[in-house]
């Protein structure tokens, strides 16, 4: 068994120790967002305590093109806004963050996130609707916060930005990618050695970053669910030629769990080929997302999950909503041959 897994374990680990990482790493999923709501300086704070190594930042634009970090480009579901400024909806329903201001957003509550249509929370277990006081941040004020909780608690935690709707942005006449580059760079992040990994799902945006952009850090192609187009037929990214093609542009990929595992139950689960194709091209494999709260049913439990996902399949890092779950996980079962090839 060993012997088979050995060349693979060398190519993760050459290209782990490129990132910087010297075992899977545990990426906070929008922050501890199982326990706070999601991307709120709160949830980022919670999550570097939990000892996550990276903390995720999904990134859109304002009206004045300032970056906010938001997974939805649009503001109903983690905020007042309808509440707020009833009047300012678009004809198809939606509250855009590209038509507000910055000094608009920033009068907004953000809470956990809620489906529009009911009202109700999408996790009924999480962090109670309504209750005490949260912002909107800008990525400026979390990379501050990230950076000023690196000093003064004496460790490296990395960021993660996604570039969100790339296309669409561009469509509206603004150039996400452009604005958040320079940002980066000017923090500090510019090269693979740097904490820092950016993520989009469009290719040709991943192309461009690379290309025209010039991003020299750390890059990693988000794959849709299930290796499926919207059509049924199979998502080309998902094949080997098709990663080998990736990995002309990208360091990594993110696909779904689903892409990793596939089964009905824990009874009949099967590891795919997927991490071992993705070696093969020499990328990194970091899936999302493991939630406590809503387990693909192939898992019987969350260590389940970590021990399939991180000894048995082999990922290179996980995106997780319970980053503590993870971290005391890997402390204790992480297998002792992929801890020590690591180094
Ligand atoms: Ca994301």
């Amino acid at each position: 068994m060993l012997k088979l897994l050995s060349p693979l374990l060398t190519a993760t680990v050459t290209l782990t120790l490129t990132a910087g990482s010297a075992q899977p790493l545990v990426i906070a999923h929008r922050g501890a967002s199982g326990y706070l709501p999601e991307h709120t300086l709160a949830a980022k704070t919670l999550a570097y305590e939990m000892g996550a190594d990276y903390l995720e930042q999904d990134v859109v634009l304002t009206r004045d093109d300032v970056p906010v970090v938001m997974h939805d480009v649009q503001l109903e579901t983690t905020t007042d806004v309808a509440q707020r400024f009833p009047d300012r909806k678009r004809a198809d329903g939606h509250y855009y963050a590209l038509d507000f201001t910055l000094a608009e957003i920033k009068q907004l509550q953000a809470h956990e996130r809620t489906n529009p249509k009911t009202g109700k929370v999408v996790f009924p277990k999480r962090f109670p609707l309504g209750q005490s006081s949260f912002k909107v941040p800008t990525l400026e004020e979390e990379l501050q916060l990230i950076a000023g909780l690196n000093k003064t608690l004496g460790r490296r935690v990395g960021i993660y930005p996604e570039i969100k709707q790339a296309a669409w942005h561009r469509r509206q006449g603004h150039d996400i990618s452009r604005i958040v580059l320079p940002i980066l760079r000017r923090y500090g992040y510019a090269t693979k050695q740097d904490p820092c990994w950016v993520q989009c799902f469009e290719i040709d945006e991943n192309q461009r970053i690379r290309g025209e952009l010039g991003w020299k850090g750390n890059l990693l192609l988000l794959l849709g669910s299930g290796g499926k187009r919207p059509d049924g037929t199979p998502d080309p990214w998902f094949t080997p030629a098709g990663l080998a093609e990736a990995a002309k542009t990208v360091d990594g990929v993110g696909p779904s769990l689903h892409a990793i595992v596939t089964g009905t139950s824990p009874a009949d689960r099967v590891v795919t080929d997927f991490v071992k194709h993705a070696h093969a091209a020499g990328l990194v494999v970091h899936p999302y997302t493991l939630r406590a709260d809503e387990l693909p049913k192939f898992f019987a439990s969350v260590e389940d999950a970590e021990e399939v996902l991180f000894n048995q399949a082999g990922i290179d890092g996980l995106f997780t909503d319970f980053p503590d779950l993870a971290v005391r996980w890997r402390s204790t079962h992480l297998k002792t041959t992929h801890k020590s090839d690591s180094r």
